[in-house]
Order: C-alpha cells, then structure tokens, then sequence
C-alpha cells in the first residue's frame, strides 16, 4: 500500500509524463534549463539550436533515448519543419512547441544609426522564427486536437527604452502574434502563450550588459533573491506546457518580480 502511494505520487511529481516537446534555442541558457527541466519531468525532447556541439552534449547528459538534437536555425522554414518532423517520427507526436531561440543584435540606442539589415536579421530570429514554429506546430497539433505552444517574449515586449528598437519591437510583435494565433488556434485545443523574463543570468544578457555573473547580479539585483536563473524562467515554462495550465491562453506570462509593474518606462 505505502509502495503504492509512493509510486502515484512519483508520477504526479513527472508533470510532463508521456508528452513530447520541441524546444528551439535548447542548446544554452532558458532553453537549455528547460529542456534539463522537461526532461526530469518525464518528457521526450527535441533541442533544436545551431549550436551543434553544445546542443548535443546536453542531449548526452540526458537519457539519449528520450532526448534528441536537431540542427535547425529558426529562421529557415525547412529547418522548423525538420524539427517538428523529427519529434513526430521519433516520439509519435508533438504535445509542447517551445520556441525559445533569440538574439538582441546590435545595440546601436539612435534610430538614424540603426542598420536596416541587422533590424530585419533581429525580427527574422526572435519573430519570424517564432511564427514558423507556431504555424508547424500547429499543422501536427489540429489533428490530434491539443498542443501547447510556448513562446519566449520578454518585459520589452510591454514596455519601451529597455533594449534596442529591434529586440524592443519583436518582442511586442511576438505578444500579437501569440494572441491572434491564441483565438484561431483555440477551436482545435491548443493552446499558445508567452513567457515574459526580466534580466536572467545567461550568456545572453551577460553579453548584452558585458557583464560577468557577479556584476549582474550586483547591478540587477533589485528584485527579491537578486538575478533571475534561467531554472526559473523553466519552471514558468513548465507550468505552461503541463496540463495545470489547461485554460491558460493568450497570456503573457511575466515572470520580472514585478518590475514592469514598479518600472514601467523608467528602465
Ligand atoms: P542564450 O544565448 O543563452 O540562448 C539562446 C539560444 O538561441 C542559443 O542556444 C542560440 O544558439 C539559439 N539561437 C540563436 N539564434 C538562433 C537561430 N537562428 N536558430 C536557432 N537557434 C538560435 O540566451 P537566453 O537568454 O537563454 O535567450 C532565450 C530567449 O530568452 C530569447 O528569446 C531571449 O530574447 C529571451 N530573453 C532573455 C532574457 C535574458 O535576460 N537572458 C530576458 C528576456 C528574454
């Protein structure tokens, strides 16, 4: 009877028992910790990033049978295809389409310096990307009538003057994207969202601030327990994908301590 016990509340604590998830940008920071957390969770991942190398050592460090690596570069449609392909054939189906990877690009604060290729290049990534991976995702996901699709905005996609005009405008492109495909995609059972980080402790913002770990968390550490860990943009992730969020769609989940709501504008 205790055995019993312990064994149904083992599987209660694998929140993502039996899905199946495609996270892009798996290779390193958010992407990365989600894949790890997801993992632990009981679910098959596809990490799809063009990081090869770093990619494939955290598929080795988890079990090689329930985790795989794609090379895929978001911004190329065949790529996403592959990826959503490749956890179709492998797993079955596709519960969880988490599209992660982003770039800040150049930071060049003036709009007369702002180059017209490195802005497309910025929304190519962070907004193109997420549309391909919404838009294949979804042709899986109708038929089998659920899904979840997680998307990766940021506080700069509900305020302004916190990053350069290209990031800023992406990310509050993706909030629109995410709310209309939100009611299309409703009728079928899926289910598409946005997690929102503040400043989270990863070779993105590092490079960003040019800042080391200790420095960011000196400069950024006016939220209660200091710095965002990637872990912790995850665990958002997590409740997300899992069934706990069943009638959670449309939102921008933000996950700043509060800061958008004591800073808005004043960053
Ligand atoms: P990161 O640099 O650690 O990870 C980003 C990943 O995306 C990398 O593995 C990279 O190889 C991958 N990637 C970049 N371009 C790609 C492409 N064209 N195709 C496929 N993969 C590509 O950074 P992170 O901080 O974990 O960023 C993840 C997401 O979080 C991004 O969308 C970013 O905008 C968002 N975000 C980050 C912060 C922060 O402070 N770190 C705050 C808010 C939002």
């Amino acid at each position: 009877m205790a055995i019993g016990n312990f064994s149904l509340l083992a599987a209660a604590a694998r929140r993502l028992e039996g899905k199946v998830a495609v996270i892009t940008g798996g290779a390193s920071g958010i992407g990365e910790s989600t894949a790890r957390l997801f993992s632990k969770h009981g679910a098959k991942v596809v990490i799809a990033d063009v990081q090869d190398d770093l990619a494939e050592s955290v598929c080795r460090d988890l079990s090689p049978s329930s985790t795989s690596f794609v090379h895929c570069d978001v911004t190329k449609e065949e790529d996403i295809e592959n990826a959503v392909q490749t956890a179709t054939n492998k797993y079955g189906k596709l519960d969880i389409m988490f599209n992660n990877a982003g770039i800040v690009g150049m930071v060049k604060p003036n709009i007369l310096d702002n180059d017209k290729v490195e802005f497309e290049q910025v929304i190519r990534v962070n907004l193109v990307g997420a549309f391909l991976g919404i838009k294949h995702a979804a042709r899986v996901m109708i038929p089998a009538g659920k899904g979840s699709i997680i998307n990766t905005a940021s506080v700069c996609s509900t305020i302004g003057g916190c990053a350069p005009h290209a990031y800023t405008s992406s990310k509050h492109g993706l909030v629109g994207l995410v709310r209309n495909t939100a009611v299309e995609l409703g009728q079928h059972g899926i289910r598409v969202n946005c997690v929102s980080p503040y400043i989270v402790s990863t070779p993105l913002a590092k490079e960003f601030f040019k800042l080391d770990d200790d420095k960011l968390h000196g400069a950024y550490s006016n939220l209660k327990g200091g710095v965002l860990k990637a872990e912790d943009i995850a665990e958002a992730a997590l409740y997300l994908g899992s069934d706990e969020s069943k009638y959670v769609s449309g939102h921008n989940l933000l996950v700043d301590g509060g800061f958008t709501i004591v800073n808005a504008g004043f960053c």
